[in-house]
């Protein structure tokens, strides 16, 4: 039987903290490239929403949603206190060659290609000169409330870079049809590539929900990454498939508690 892992929730307490980058001798069995382990300590941060509150929203949805301002604070904490804003080149660099990471190094990811991350979020990334990595799926890609074909092209010119979510954002472990589960994670970024004109590097599970078939082929597709929502604040040169994340909320304090973990 295959494993399956669902992440849900916020476990932080239950995963290792790292307060320093680590290099450690051993075999990395998914990096083929390298031989030495790389562990370096980076929280990367999952903004879903980022619009203001409004009357009558469910608690769910705050859960997923950090008004502008706020996102700003937060950036701006960023700013003032001394972290750098890294991407997947970064980390891709670090793990093949252990070429070290900028202090207090930290990454900014949005899901699901929300229209209000173009409109709220995208001036505050270009304000700080910030880099916004933003994981959408073709199927609702021009959808009302979601980001047009020309929004990502104009946030692409905008220096934003644009990651693979799937084609129709499905709970990837209850696809047992291979070819479907080919079409969603290897299809997605054909299209992405074509319309886009770019190279597609990176993956996020939906849901953060994965298991040892997805993870296959993801590998198999040609992604050098894939982001879960493990909570963790770790990036491991021997687990590039499943990279932890941090879902943000507009509750900032909670904010400065992860990015200082
Ligand atoms: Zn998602």
């Amino acid at each position: 039987m295959k494993k399956i892992f669902i992440i849900l929730g916020m476990c932080a307490s239950l995963l290792p903290l790292f307060s320093h980058a680590q290099t450690v001798s051993t075999t990395s069995p998914l990096s083929a490239t390298s031989t030495v382990q790389h562990i370096a300590h980076i929280p990367i941060l999952i903004y879903h929403s980022v619009r203001p509150y409004y009357p009558g929203i469910t608690n769910l949805v705050k859960e997923f949603t950090v008004p502008p301002d706020i996102f700003d604070d937060q950036m701006k904490y960023l700013r003032d206190n001394g972290f750098t804003v890294v991407t997947f080149d970064d980390i891709s660099t670090y793990f093949q060659n252990g070429t070290p990471l900028p202090e207090k190094p930290v990454m900014i990811t949005l899901d699901d290609g929300w229209e209000n991350q173009y409109v709220y979020a995208y001036p505050i990334l270009k304000k700080y000169k910030y880099i916004g990595i933003f994981y959408v799926y073709p199927n609702a890609i021009g959808a009302k409330h979601f980001l047009k074909w020309s929004e990502l092209k104009e946030m692409i010119a905008g220096n934003m870079v644009i990651a693979d979510h799937t084609q129709t954002h499905p709970e990837l472990p209850k696809i047992t049809d291979s070819a479907l589960l080919k079409k969603e994670i290897s299809g997605s970024k054909a299209i992405l590539e074509k319309e886009l004109g770019i190279s597609v590097k990176d993956f996020a599970y939906p849901f953060g929900a994965y298991n040892d078939q997805s993870i296959q082929t993801v590998i198999e597709s040609g992604y050098r990454t894939a982001r879960t929502v493990h909570t963790g604040v770790k990036a491991d040169s021997s687990a590039p498939y499943t990279i932890d994340g941090i879902i943000i909320t507009g509750d900032f304090n909670r904010f400065v508690s992860l990015v200082n973990k």
